[in-house]
């Protein structure tokens, strides 16, 4: 990895020069909640002055810009006994800036399951590949456990990464376009001073971190598939599926076809679901195999802490806790986790 230090007001110079040729993505602040907090969003931008690097977290992750919640996935023509189909995964390139370590963790999952896995997407492949990131170090948000499923740090996955240092950022440099974008403004190599302040300010943001204990968990499930930690839980879930909606790594989706009355035209489309919506296990003849809340909302934990875990050696989780901030009865992850654990010293 490559560092470099760039002043506040030089990358804030590197945004404007994105902003004449990308779609600029940042987090910028929307509304205040009921207790005064402010919202954020990641959201296009069209300036610097819509940017809030300092941002504590957002409602809705960035997968959205990677995953949308809809999207065509081929479009279908048909006339004289013929037929044409159309694919575009064409998208005018992004800059994504703003990107929390947590969230650029997710864009790692999701990669493993969505680049390199059996059955690639060229949809998400095209996005991703299409979009410059630039992540940034912050401390640990309320109610979050990134540091606890080892999401609280990133070493690969982005452009650039900043660490605040008051006037000036740390940058690590990820990529060749990231080394020849930084070099479009004025930077400097890191002296020893640089290197110092670093460390402090990670060390200041490790120190932040609240600590949840969950090591082992994957076993612990298992053991704990038949407690009454589910049916207590799911006695609470409304089955709305927001938790899936906000999470950046659930990436569940079903496909429907949108054909024109006349028979000449039609869209297939993608859309993302949740498993804990209450069709989300029926199948053909209407039986459905998860027809209680319970076991939506245990078959969810399963897949984010197990069965990933299984399949690609950490869990899909990356501890952000916006599932347990959007949904509302109260369900969160630490909760849920803290009484697994309890039921399993009894
Ligand atoms: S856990 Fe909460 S957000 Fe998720 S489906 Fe249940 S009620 Fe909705
Ligand atoms: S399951 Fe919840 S805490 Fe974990 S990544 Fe998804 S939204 Fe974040």
């Amino acid at each position: 990895m490559l560092f470099r230090t760039v002043l506040k007001e030089e990358f804030n110079r590197l945004i404007d020069i994105f902003l004449s040729s990308h779609e600029v993505i940042a987090p910028k602040r929307i509304d205040v909640d009921r207790d005064g907090k402010p919202v954020h969003q990641f959201l296009p931008v069209s300036s610097i002055d819509e940017i809030d690097l300092g941002y504590e977290t957002t409602e809705y992750s960035a997968k959205t810009y990677f995953l949308p919640f809809k999207e065509t996935l081929s479009s279908f023509c048909y006339e004289d006994g013929d037929w044409e189909q159309e694919i575009k995964y064409r998208l005018m390139p992004r800059f994504l800036v703003g990107l929390h370590p947590c969230d650029i963790n997710a864009l790692l999952k999701l990669d493993k399951v969505l680049a390199r896995d059996y059955f690639p997407s060229p949809y998400y492949i095209s996005r991703r590949k299409n979009t410059f990131i630039v992540g940034i170090d912050h401390e640990p948000c309320e109610g979050g456990f990134c540091r606890a499923v080892g999401a609280d740090t990133v070493t690969h996955g982005f452009d650039l990464f900043l660490t605040d240092l008051g006037d000036r950022y740390f940058v690590a440099i990820n990529s060749d376009r990231g080394y020849n974008a930084l070099n479009r403004v004025q930077c400097r190599e890191v002296t020893e001073q640089d290197n110092q302040d670093y460390l402090h300010a990670r060390a200041q943001i490790a120190q932040g971190h609240k600590d949840l204990p969950i090591h082992n968990l994957p076993n612990l499930m298992d053991i704990e598939f038949e407690s009454p930690v589910w049916d207590q839980w799911g006695a609470k879930c409304l089955g709305c599926g927001s938790c899936a909606q906000v999470c950046p790594t659930c990436y569940c989706y079903g496909v429907k076809e949108d054909v024109s009355m006349d028979h000449t035209r039609s869209e297939k489309k993608k859309i993302l679901y949740s498993c804990c919506i209450k069709d989300f296990a029926e199948v053909a003849g209407g039986h459905n195999f998860r027809p209680d809340r319970a076991t939506r909302l245990k078959y969810r934990y399963y897949h984010q802490h197990r069965g990933f875990a299984e399949s690609y050696e950490s869990p899909m989780c990356v501890g952000c806790n916006r599932c347990g901030r959007a949904c509302l009865a109260g369900i969160n992850p630490p909760d849920i986790i803290r009484d697994l654990q309890e039921e399993g010293t009894v």
